[in-house]
Order: structure tokens, then sequence, then C-alpha cells
């Protein structure tokens, strides 16, 4: 089938080149000149494993190709996936959905006849009517469906090739039928297909976002009643994660979430609910964001309880720099937030990353930032585990033990092993483990830890 992919971020990319790969023959349309160049020539715009290889083996098979026209993109194909960004209103909670309208808009002269718009941004319910409503005056016969995407950054590719589900709103069978032939390989694969109509496909997308967004919420909730009664959050969580209707994903106490979607999803939603007369239905989803944003305060005040109570003079190492380890995205990232606080509050702050270095330092310029865990952590008062990508947990904590200036760690999402990190020396804290940091002679720590994870970490 003919298809374009209307902007060529996170999804637009991995949809554009992972349906090219199914078989399809695909246009990626961006305004962003500079962006088409560099896909045209191979380079995604985006760190995502296996990416750049796909780009490369669709854009050689010639079904994959790339413009800045949205008439050409009209002339080529009659079905058009929007992927363009929903981010929030600078004044308020509420989704810009200009970069779809200004999409709708731009396409609407020159669609031909029969043509489906698929939308897979995450938009506020009632935006697919909406749309269809302003082109029926526009282009008659166009219809609109909705395809919310579920990708996971750092997992893009292969959440595009065999998502968990795939969701379509849709108001005729036509328009099912050709989203049917558009993921023809994945639902033979077993990939289950609901078809809606589309503001409950709408619903689906921030729905379940808001979920997950809870989920962690919870756990973090949970963290701060732990440090307040001497309990550990990380045997609570493994606990009640064991009961199967609650299950231990996303029950991972930490410094909460961020990136480009649950935040201002979960605000869009809230903001929607509210326009619609169902505000207090969702009204949790308030403390939700009120408790996700309070991890990254508590952090800050962690550490500067752990320095002595300033941070003057103070030199701190952080690990982590992007939203979430497999992606080198800094939009709204906890940890870049954290540690641009700290060094805004008088700390001198490094930062490692191991992808997002390029990405954190255009927008935190001011911060210093290192190419391996040893330079970042030399000579430091103290360092901050704030991103959880794998190679921290290959960290030689002996080794980095002989390189700062005083082995104090606040692992702040909770996934280091504190037994090894005390054995090689280390004062280990963690949120909602008050216990973990007392003062108490080292071989005894060791055995404490041990008896409080269970023996395993
Ligand atoms: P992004 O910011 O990475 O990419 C958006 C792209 O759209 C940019 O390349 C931009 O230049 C382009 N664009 C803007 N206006 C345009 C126009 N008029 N014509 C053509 N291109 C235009 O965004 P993203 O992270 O890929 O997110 C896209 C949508 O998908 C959002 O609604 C987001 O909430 C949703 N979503 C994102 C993810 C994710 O993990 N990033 C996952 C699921 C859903």
């Amino acid at each position: 089938m003919r298809m374009t992919v209307i902007g060529t971020g996170y999804v637009g990319t991995a949809h554009a080149a992972c349906m090219a790969d199914i078989g399809h023959q695909v246009l990626g349309v961006d305004i962003d000149a500079d962006r088409i160049a560099s896909l045209a020539a191979g380079r995604a715009p985006i760190h995502e494993d296996g990416l750049d290889e796909l780009l490369a083996r669709t854009l050689a098979s010639g079904r994959l190709r790339f413009s800045t026209s949205l008439a050409e993109g009209a002339a080529f194909a009659r079905t058009h996936f929007v992927c363009v960004g929903t981010p929030q209103l600078p004044d308020s909670k509420a989704a810009d959905l200009r970069y779809v309208d200004a999409v709708v808009d731009g396409l609407a002269s020159h669609l031909r006849p029969g043509s489906l718009i698929v939308g897979k941004s995450t938009v506020p319910v009632g935006t697919a009517a909406r749309i269809s409503e302003r082109l029926a005056d526009m282009t008659p016969g166009t219809e609109v469906a909705w395809n919310p995407e579920f990708l996971r950054e750092g997992a893009a590719v292969q959440d595009t090739m065999r998502p968990e589900r795939l969701v379509v709103g849709v108001t005729s069978r036509h328009a099912e039928g050709v989203l049917r032939a558009v993921y023809a390989p994945m639902i033979l694969a077993g990939v289950p297909f609901f078809a809606t109509d589309p503001a409950t496909a709408e619903l689906v997308k921030v729905a379940a976002n808001s979920f997950l967004a809870t989920k962690i919420s919870f756990i973090n909730a949970m963290a701060e009643v732990c440090d307040a009664a001497g309990a550990d959050v990380s045997l609570l969580a493994r606990a009640i994660g064991a009961d199967s209707r609650i299950g231990p994903r996303f029950l991972e106490p930490g410094l909460g979430f961020g990136g480009s979607c649950f935040p201002k999803d979960i605000r869009a939603f809230a903001a929607r609910a509210e326009e619609i007369g169902a505000g207090e239905a969702v009204v949790f989803l308030h403390e939700v964001d009120r408790i996700n944003t309070r991890q990254r305060q508590r952090t800050v005040d962690r550490a500067r309880g752990l320095l002595g109570g300033s941070f003057t003079g103070c030199r701190i190492a952080v690990l982590g720099a992007a939203f979430k380890p497999g992606s080198d995205d800094v939009r709204d990232s906890p940890a870049l937030v954290v540690a641009a606080t700290l060094q805004q509050q008088g700390a001198a702050v490094r930062v490692h990353d191991p992808e997002a270095i390029d990405t954190a330092r255009a927008v935190h310029p001011e911060l210093a930032y290192a190419l391996d865990v040893d330079k970042a952590c030399e000579d430091a008062d103290l360092v901050l585990h704030l991103t959880n990508w794998p190679q921290y947990q290959d960290i030689d904590p002996a080794a980095l033990a002989e390189l700062v200036r005083s082995p104090v760690l606040f692992d702040a999402r909770n996934c280091l092993d504190p037994r090894s990190w005390s054995a090689a020396g280390w004062a280990v804290h963690a949120p909602g483990r008050p216990r973990l940091s007392q003062a108490i002679p080292a071989e005894d720590q060791v055995d404490r830890v041990a008896a409080l994870t269970g023996g395993a970490s």
C-alpha cells in the first residue's frame, strides 16, 4: 500500500521505517527541512536501537522516501498518518493542537477523493470528530480515523513491529479495512486488533498513560510514607507486586516519570475532561502529577541534606540525563531537572549519560558533562543515580570509591545493588528506604542490607 507519514519525530520515523519494512510504499513528510535531509541520508533524528539499520534497509529498497511537501504527499497516497507533536499549551494544561490542525489544513486542498487521514498523535477526545467536521466543508468524502500510538521510547522499533495491541477508531468499514490491510502482518502474527469509534480510541491512549502514571505515583507516594515510617519501599513494592492483580511492573519507586508523554498527557486529559463536564472523574490525576513533580524536589532536598545542608563548594556527579534508559530524549527529564536545580543552587554538577549528552547540553549548556562515569565522579562529594541505564549496574563501586572525594550514593532510581555498594565502603541512600542509610558499621550494614533485601538484590 501507499501511505504518507506526516511528522517524522519519534513516532513518525519509527512508523515510516517499519511500514516500509513490512512492504508498504511510504513517503515521510516533515516541515523541518534539515530533519528530512538527514533522514533521506539514512540518519535518524533520534537514538533508537535498530532504527538506523532499518532506515538504511528501507531507503535502499526504494520503499521509503522523504519530502517536505504535503502537496506531494497528497498526490502520492490516499492514506495519511499524522504523527506531529501535541505538546502542552504554554499558558494552560491543555494540548496544543496547532500542528495537527496545520497538517489537516495543509493537506485539505490537495487530497485525492476517498482519502483517509489517520491520526496517531495523542489528542483530546473529540479531535477526530472536530477534524471530520472541518474537512467536510473543505474536502467532502475524506474520512478521519484515530490510531493511537503506544510505542515506548527506547523500544520504538520493537514496539512498532510487534505492538501489544492495535487500536483503531473508525467511522466506516472501509476505514477499518484499510487499517487492517496496513497492519496485516502484525494481525497475522496475533497482535490483538481493536476497532472502536474514534472517541474511544482517543481515550484508550490517555486512559492507558493515566493508569501507568498513577501506578508510578502510587509507589512514589508509598516511598514518602516509608521514609516517614522507617519502612522499606523496595520490599513493599515487591510484596504488593507479587499479587497478580497488581503486578510488579511500573511499581518501581524512584524519581518519577518524565518525557514528552506522561506529564503532558495526564494534564491534557484532565483539562479535556473538565471541558466536557467530567473533570471530577479524573481529579486524582492532579494528585498523580503533584506526587510526581514532588519527587524531583525531594531528590534535591535529600542531596542537600547529605551534603550537610548546603551545596556551596560541593561537587555532585549525576549519572543519567535522559528521561529514561534507551533514549536520548531529555524532554521534561526528571534527571536533567534535578541536575540543573542543583547547579542553580550552588553545586558544581557533572553529568554523565551514555546517549543523551548532546541533547542535554543543547538545553542546559551551563552544566558540565563527562563522557565516562569515572570522569563524572572524579572528586565528587555525592553521586546521584538519576536514570536507570543498565550500564550503571556494571559500575565497580570499589574502583569508583577511589575516585570520589566522599563515597556517598543517592540511588534515586532505587535499582543499584545496595549490598555491593555498601560493601565497597559507600554510604547508600535511596528514596523510601531510610534504614539503608542508618549509621551502622560497614560489616553490619552489609548484613542489614542483605536482610532487608532478602539476601537478593
Ligand atoms: P516529535 O516532536 O518527536 O516529532 C514531531 C514532528 O512533527 C517533528 O519532526 C516536527 O518537525 C513535525 N511537524 C510539526 N508540524 C508539522 C507539519 N505541519 N507538517 C509536517 N511535520 C510537522 O513528536 P513525537 O514524540 O514523535 O510525538 C508525536 C505524537 O505522538 C505526539 O502527539 C505524542 O504525544 C505522541 N506519542 C509519542 C510517543 C513517544 O514516545 N514520543 C509515544 C506515543 C505517542
